[in-house]
């Protein structure tokens, strides 16, 4: 004891302790009220049981330890025969057991194929919001897997064999066709090495063949490789078409795709990427030839979705992480948390989560009653480029000054915001960036009930706009016009499911003032600061 205290040099006191044992569902208030107004009020036993399951110490240890040990290609086995196999982390095989058993890869489809009953997408944008919290690069895959199964209805013959595979609540991870495992995953491969967004450049070809096509050329993105089959695109005789290219060919050899590397990626870490070549690879046509682009935005609309929801939930953990932190840490004998300068920018901050998680809640009530109403359909239609552009553009500038918010502590990979940092960006990038988004939006905005709704909701938050005004509406002014309907929809879902004043806040410091290029600029009266940060967490 008496060395002990020789060498002690000093005290650690004035640090925050970890975050974690929590309920990410009941100690998120905006959450709760979202999925309460939009059809998900009977379902708080199951989400907090998920949240809790999810925001464990352990998750969050397996979480860094699935980023920290990257997954590696094995392109040869030892003896020089082709592999073309990906080895990754036990933990994150974890969460693809996780995720895959509370249906977040499909619980939104039935064994047939045909959409589940609502709320289906509410409680599974939910769950995928808690889970995009402690983990991110697995939820590639799982995105990936729910949505595929959209084009395949393009082929209901091959949808009904592979649906009761997709919707299997088994992770199998065995190398083996999909057709003999309890559990089957799904990726995609558009983008080549000459364009990604431009998909019509595809030079890959499809050459008929037997009962399907063979499929010769590459992709230079083409993420979780071990994935059991990729819708592709590739030119056949009569255009660019969409196929599924399985793992195994039909007579159960392995089929021909050979991985070249994995990329080295900024974040998403735990998630592999490859480049990959297709030397004469088997695929199944999925929809008519020539209709590729057609049939694949039927997934590309759903990711699309995940990634807003993935963005909004990385913003909730940086700031739940913060003030957090800031309760307990004090500086000039105050908690930071009480520091009037810090109030305002923390608030500030939960206003934007408010906005988004309340926006991608309600854009999955629209996908949940999108093939009976058509106002529903527009809703969807509309906002989700919309609120991807805007929500996946706000993340990685929000992220930083959660960071800086965390002080030093904030920029060491030990905290968990140097991963949310670097995952921020993808979500922008990966399935339309934002200039694409835009275009998306202009093009929505032609159809009747898009139009009609842009101006529904300008004038409920007492503004008036017209959809035709070339300005609006050119290419130029298109990242201002999708911005403003993203606020809109923001502040009118706020409206259906936050208190008045939050909602209120929301309209007029990002649609009716100009905010300031940074946080702490809204100029939030204490009554709305003290409001948003109770609702951050309940310790707050
Ligand atoms: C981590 C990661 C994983 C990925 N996984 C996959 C995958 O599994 N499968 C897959 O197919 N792809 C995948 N991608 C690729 C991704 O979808 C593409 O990178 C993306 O679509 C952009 O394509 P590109 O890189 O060719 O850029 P480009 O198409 O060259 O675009 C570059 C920029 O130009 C902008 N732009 C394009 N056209 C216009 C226009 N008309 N007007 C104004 N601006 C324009 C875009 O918005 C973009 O910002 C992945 C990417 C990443 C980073």
């Amino acid at each position: 004891m008496a060395i002990r205290s020789r060498f002690d040099t000093h005290e650690v006191f004035n640090q925050s302790p970890p975050y974690e044992n929590v309920d990410l569902y009941s100690s998120d208030a905006p959450l709760m009220d979202a999925v309460k107004a939009n059809g998900g009020a009977n379902e708080t036993v199951a989400m907090s049981a998920f949240g809790k399951a999810w925001g464990t110490a352990e998750q969050f240890t397996l979480a860094r330890q699935a980023n920290e040990n990257p997954p590696k290609l094995k392109t040869f086995d030892p003896k020089g025969f082709r592999s073309d196999t990906v080895e990754f982390h036990p933990a994150y095989h974890g969460f693809m057991q996780a995720s895959v058993a509370d249906g977040l890869h499909a619980s939104t489809w039935s064994e047939t194929g045909a959409r589940a009953a609502p709320p289906a997408e509410v409680l599974r944008t939910a769950r995928f919001y808690m889970a995009a919290q402690v983990e991110t690069g697995h939820l590639c895959p799982i995105t990936m897997t729910r949505a595929a199964l959209a084009p395949l209805a393009a082929e209901p013959a091959l949808a009904k064999k592979i649906a009761p595979k997709v919707v299997s609540r088994n992770y199998d991870r065995t190398f083996r066709s999909w057709w003999e495992k309890s559990g089957m995953t799904l990726g995609m491969g558009m983008t080549e090495k000459q364009g990604g967004t431009d998909v019509r450049a595809n030079t890959t070809t499809a050459t008929p063949d037997g009962d399907g096509y063979s499929i010769v050329g590459h992709k230079w993105f083409l993420s979780a490789p071990m994935s059991d089959a990729f819708l592709v695109l590739a030119q056949a005789p009569k255009g660019l078409t969409c196929f599924l290219m399985p793992r195994f060919r039909p007579d159960g050899s392995v089929n021909a795709l050979w991985f070249q590397r994995l990329k080295d990626k900024l974040g998403n870490r735990s998630n592999a990427s490859s480049e990959v070549e297709f030397t004469e690879a088997f695929a199944w046509r999925v929809g008519e030839e020539g209709a590729g682009i057609r049939t694949i935005l039927q997934m590309v609309q759903l990711t699309r979705l995940d990634c807003a929801v993935a963005s909004a939930g990385l913003m909730r953990m940086a700031l739940v992480q913060v003030v957090h932190h800031c309760r307990y840490r004090n500086a000039f004998q105050k908690p930071l948390y009480d520091q009037p300068m810090m109030r305002a920018v923390l608030a500030d901050m939960a206003l934007d989560v408010e906005g988004a998680v309340a926006l991608v809640v309600r854009l999955s009530r629209a996908l949940d009653h999108a093939s009976t109403d058509d106002r529903e359909a527009a809703y969807a239609r509309l906002l989700t480029p919309a609120a991807k552009f805007w929500i996946c553009k706000l993340a990685p500038g929000f992220i930083f000054e959660a960071m800086e918010s965390l002080g030093g502590n904030g920029y060491v990979e030990e905290s968990i915001l140097p991963r949310l940092y670097r995952e921020g960006p993808v979500n922008a990038i990966w399935e339309g960036s934002g200039n694409v988004m835009c275009l998306d939006v202009l093009r929505a905005l032609k159809g009747k009930e898009e139009a009609e709704l842009f101006v529904d909701l300008a004038r409920a938050a007492g503004i008036a706009v017209d959809p035709a005004n070339p300005q609006a509406t050119s290419e130029t002014g298109a990242r201002s016009t999708v911005q403003q309907i993203a606020l809109l929809a923001g502040a009118s879902a706020l409206r259906e499911s936050a208190p008045f004043v939050i909602a209120d806040t929301f309209l007029q410091t990002r649609i009716k003032k100009k905010h300031g290029a940074f946080y702490g600029t809204a100029g939030l009266d204490s009554q709305t600061i003290d409001l948003l940060l109770q609702r951050v967490s309940p310790e707050a």
